[in-house]
């Protein structure tokens, strides 16, 4: 894999080993969405963009427990991060098309986590010879700009799919104990599965 070139990331380093505070949680309690470049809250976690992206589209999927791994997490809320990241999936394939995407959490500071107590998934679109084309944009103050319009034009998608996502999404999840209609649903194969799991 090439490594892309994200000269403006360092001032992301310096900055968050200097920071007492965790960005993830004052970011989503203090409700301003767009300021904050929050697209997406979930029952369980959120969606929000990169100040300091490693490549244009560079999202972050993290829960809104402050928890500092994966096996820490409840099952729902571990579960809703692989939801809400194909969510987002869905939304950059849409709106910006990539070609590729490099999926990622680090856990530790030794695994080059820069906010190692709030665990994140990475999503980092790809495009062939983006490692060329990035260091076009590595003014930084380019990037705000830049990263205001992919923000509009990603929160209005998110809104879009959203807005189209199979009215069973808000239904219970239809598990092994469920008793009534349970033999019929399971009757029509794979019906159960897809009703809890709308395709995202
Ligand atoms: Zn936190």
């Amino acid at each position: 894999m090439n490594v892309l070139w994200a000269p403006w990331r360092m001032a992301y380093v310096q900055n968050t080993r200097k920071a007492a505070r965790c960005i993830f949680c004052a970011k989503i309690r203090e409700r301003r969405d767009a300021t904050n470049l929050v697209l997406h809250r979930g029952t369980h976690g959120f969606v929000i963009m990169n100040l300091f992206p490693y490549n244009s589209g560079h999202l972050m999927v993290a829960p809104y427990a402050h928890v500092d791994s994966l096996e820490s997490l409840p099952p729902e809320s571990a579960l809703e991060l692989i939801t809400l990241t194909n969510l987002s999936l869905r939304v950059l394939r849409a709106e910006i098309g990539p070609e590729g995407f490099n999926l990622g959490i680090n856990l530790g500071r030794v695994s080059g986590a820069g906010i190692e107590a709030h665990v994140h998934l990475h999503i980092v679109p790809r495009w062939n010879g983006d490692t060329n084309f990035m260091p076009l944009f590595a003014e930084t103050r380019v990037i705000p700009e830049h990263l205001l319009a992919t923000y509009r034009k990603l929160r209005a998608r998110f809104r879009m799919v959203l807005a189209h996502r199979p009215a069973t999404r808000a239904k219970p999840a239809v598990g092994p104990r469920t008793q009534a209609g349970q033999a019929s649903r399971k009757g029509r194969t794979g019906t159960t599965t897809r009703r809890s799991k709308p395709g995202l």
